[in-house]
């Protein structure tokens, strides 16, 4: 199963020795082939989420993507067998091709030297961030989700405004977000020696387009407090993080939210790569109590304050309850 920017798209995977087909389903038996990826310089990763328990990131030159196994064995089966393949595939590399150093064909040693634009990033999904991850507007209808190419994440108009050359796009130019303009800017200067290096594209119209762009042009621009973004909804050195379905009262609808514990304090977030939280708790004097009925199944814990109801929550499995 291969995770695209909305919806989950039905895809089988076979690895070989040298490359992992990817092919979409068409009739009993046959497969349609999308793409053929090089194993070389290719990375499997897991989420660093433990609530993406299925997912698998594959990062390659050409082309990286989420993929989204049915469990969480099948998905350490992928991972084990992929990483397995690329690890042979290289070794083998290194024996045919004397000339070419250890460090050269060692894959963290070229994570730290590798630029931006020279790998396809992933593109986070659309339903992962409600908010632009750069300035935090928050995303509606005429505010639209604009994906970086250089570094995969969500951004506005306003934050992407600019275009770039990228080494894995042939140097077309392509829509990056403001970080990572800079960030490119830099590479440009660093290399100026070079004849033909990436092209500083930007459009003689960006001074004109600044300026219309502190119009307020449907862009909703809440005042957030310095401390909910302290914490971002992805932040590695959390004590816990996932969904969960939260009610303030017995009779309050239940909301799907993202929620992450951090040095006792507890964060909600409206989905998992938003970088700025709704609502920031410190959780010091508050206990925790399971809910015991039939048809709760273990899922239900509330949140109690000085035995007041604050929250009641509900895990989508009685697993992750139980933490
Ligand atoms: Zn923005
Ligand atoms: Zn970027």
């Amino acid at each position: 199963m291969k995770l695209s920017r909305k919806v989950m798209q039905p895809r089988m995977f076979f690895l070989f020795n040298d490359a992992l087909l990817y092919t979409t389903p068409v009739q009993s038996g046959m497969y349609k082939l999308n793409n053929m990826l090089s194993l070389a310089g290719m990375k499997v990763k897991k989420p660093t989420q433990e609530a993406y328990q299925n997912e698998l990131n594959i990062e390659s030159v050409e082309r990286s993507f989420i993929l989204s196994a049915s469990s969480a064995t099948e998905r350490d089966e992928w991972l084990e067998a992929i990483s397995k393949s690329i690890e042979e595939y290289t070794k083998k590399r290194i024996t045919f091709n004397p000339s070419k150093s250890l460090e050269e064909a060692d894959p963290e040693k070229q994570e730290e030297d590798s630029p931006l634009g020279s790998k396809a990033p992933i593109w986070i999904p659309d339903t992962r961030a409600t908010m632009c991850m750069i300035c935090t507007s928050e995303f509606t209808l005429t505010w639209r989700r604009h994906h970086c190419r250089a570094c995969g994440k969500i951004v506005c108009q306003a934050c992407s405004s600019n275009k770039h050359g990228l080494d894995y796009m042939k140097n077309q130019p392509a829509r990056v977000c403001d970080h990572c303009f800079r960030e490119l800017q830099k590479q440009d200067n660093q290399c100026t020696p070079k004849s033909g290096s990436p092209v500083n594209h930007k459009s003689p119209s960006s001074a004109l387009s600044t300026v219309l762009h502190s119009i307020p042009s449907g862009r909703k621009q809440k005042k957030i407090p310095a401390a909910l973004k302290e914490v971002s909804a992805n932040t590695e050195d959390s004590t816990m993080s996932g969904y969960l379905h939260r009610s303030k009262g017995s009779k309050k609808p239940w909301k799907h939210l993202w929620f992450v514990i951090k040095n006792k304090v507890l964060y909600t977030y409206a989905a998992s790569e938003d970088v700025a939280a709704l609502e920031s708790q410190p959780l010091l004097g508050f206990t925790v109590s399971e809910v015991k009925d039939e048809n709760s199944e273990s899922r239900v814990f509330h949140l109690l304050h000085k035995n007041t109801l604050f929250y009641i929550f509900k895990a989508d499995d009685p697993h992750s309850a139980q933490k």
